[in-house]
């Protein structure tokens, strides 16, 4: 851990295992609740002493501009530690754990160096004033990132927090913690003052939990599942804060009637089964019109019979092992109840057998058709490698299916009629759709969900704007103000 500008252990210890193979990768100091207070304590006194919050925007932008160069020449070896962490398969690791993570970052200063901290604003009236418009940090913040994309999250919440002056509090998730240690090492090394980021390692309720129901914390950048947000959102109602939640999701891909099948089939694919389907945003319903069901679905089952499961670092792996056996088991089970209310599995359904199998949580692709809006998988989050296939009738019917479970995370839409899809996209009730595409994530969008899936955006030309608040100052250039108000005053009192 690192606390106040020192590496610090701890008498209890967690080891982390790789997903594949069940090795040890890494034993990791084990937080309690009063590393917490420690880590508050010292993000709340750098933050009063203003000596980071003081240091002009460019400056800080170097420090994060020398730390992300720093991660980037370190990438390959980044790559490497997730693989073994979360059993990312190494195409994909390069390609979003890592390489996402990094030109984001690099968006992320680029941002910093050009956000207006002081904003002129217009002539008041009836006074005589010039006015501005700071934006100005917020505190203690605290950022709780997930083990899937650990480097991505933490990014997205770190790097404005630290560009706009605050101090901050870390916690990883407890199965993938290394990446983000990197950054803090990496941020130390680039000359961040002791005290403004701290990293607390440990498990969820206890220190997770302490960290958002801090009397101390003034902002929480929370990414995780659905039931866990509501968790955080109580224990964070004991005192005003500022909340961005990014929660779960169950999102539709809906394909028209005049989509170019061949590429729809391989977008349905990556949008469901790229990392075994562990990605909030995965493509996990697949909605498909009468006049297109079966030939769509026979050529996905030619498509998902090709993808090789296998060790995540060989680079012609497609799909690794799922990050626990816990999860895995929840992925099955969730795959038996939908064939006890009526789902036929097409494909997959068990654990793969064969040598490479024997140890890790291995899960086949699995494809699920006959699936119906009033089953479980229909609405559950599986967060593993299970399509469910749905028919529709109707457009409107598509819609109503894709708005009809809590969450509202992500959709996509299959046309060739961009106008067609982009009705749609007005209509679906969630932060992101995609048309002909899936997972693009161009480093100035906003990211985020609607109802269930959370609150808030992250990434995108306005995270520094969740990071600050702004405060109006006014200066009076008239002179003589008394008596200008107090007749201001007067004027509406008197008959
Ligand atoms: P999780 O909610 O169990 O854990 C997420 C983080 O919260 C971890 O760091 C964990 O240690 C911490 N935590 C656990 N209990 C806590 C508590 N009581 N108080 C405070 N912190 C606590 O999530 P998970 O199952 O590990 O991750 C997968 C979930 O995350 C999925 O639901 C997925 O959709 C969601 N997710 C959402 C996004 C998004 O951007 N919307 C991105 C990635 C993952």
């Amino acid at each position: 851990m690192y606390i106040d500008g020192k590496w610090i252990d701890s008498p209890d210890r967690y080891e982390i295992h790789n997903p594949a193979t069940e090795e040890l990768v890494a034993t990791l100091a084990k937080g309690r609740r009063e590393h917490v207070d420690q880590a508050v304590a010292a993000a709340r006194s750098t933050y009063e002493e203003r000596t980071w919050r003081a240091t002009p925007p460019a400056e800080r932008a170097a420090v994060l501009r020398e730390a992300t160069d720093r991660l980037v020449r370190r990438s390959e070896e980044l790559v490497q530690t997730q693989v073994r962490e979360n059993g990312a398969p190494v195409r994909l690791a390069e390609a979003l754990h890592i390489g996402t993570s990094l030109a984001h970052l690099r968006y992320q200063v680029y941002l910093v160096e050009r956000y207006d901290f002081e904003r002129p604003s217009a002539m008041l009236s009836p006074v005589l004033a010039a006015g501005l418009v700071r934006r100005e940090p917020l505190g203690v913040c605290a950022a709780i990132v997930p083990w899937n994309f650990p480097l991505v999250h933490a990014g997205w919440k770190v790097v404005p927090a630290l560009a706009a002056g605050n101090s901050v509090v870390i916690k990883p998730d407890e199965r993938a913690p290394l990446t983000i240690v990197e950054l803090v090492r990496e941020l130390e090394a680039a000359g961040l003052p002791p005290g403004v980021l701290n990293l607390v390692t440990g498990d969820g309720p206890e220190v997770g939990g302490r960290l958002v129901e801090h009397p101390d914390v003034r902002k929480i950048g929370f990414t995780g599942s659905t039931r866990v947000g509501h968790d955080v959102l109580r224990r964070a109602s004991g005192g005003f804060r500022h909340l961005t939640l990014e929660l779960g999701g169950k999102s539709a891909n809906i394909v028209l009637e005049d989509a170019d099948v061949t590429t729809a089939v391989d977008g349905a694919l990556f949008a469901c089964m790229a990392f075994s389907g562990q990605i909030c945003a995965a493509g996990s319903r697949l909605l498909l019109p009468d006049s297109l069901h079966d030939t769509f679905v026979d050529k996905l089952l030619e498509r998902v019979g090709a993808l090789r499961i296998s060790d995540p670092l060989d680079p012609l792996t497609d799909l690794g092992p799922l990050i626990s056996r816990a999860n895995r088991d929840h992925a099955l089970a969730c795959v038996s109840s939908a064939v006890g209310q009526g789902a036929r599995i097409v494909h997959g359904g068990k654990v793969p057998s064969g040598p490479g199998f024997t140890r890790g949580h291995w899960m086949e692709p699995t494809v699920l058709t006959d699936v119906t809006p009033d089953m479980r998988i229909a609405h559950e989050e599986v967060f593993g490698p299970v399509l469910a296939v749905m028919r529709y009738h109707t457009v409107e019917e598509a819609v109503e299916i894709a708005n009809g479970t809590e969450y509202g995370l992500a959709a996509g839409v299959w046309s060739r009629d961009n106008q067609a899809a982009l009705d749609i996209a007005e209509r679906l009730e969630t932060g992101v759709v995609w048309i002909n595409d899936w997972y693009a994530l161009p480093p100035h969008f906003p990211l985020g969900g609607c109802k269930e899936s959370g609150i808030g955006r992250e990434s995108g030309e306005h995270a520094l704007d969740e990071y600050t608040q702004p405060k109006a100052v006014s200066i009076d250039l008239s002179g003589g103000v008394e008596a200008k108000l107090y007749s201001l005053l007067l004027g509406t009192q008197s008959p």
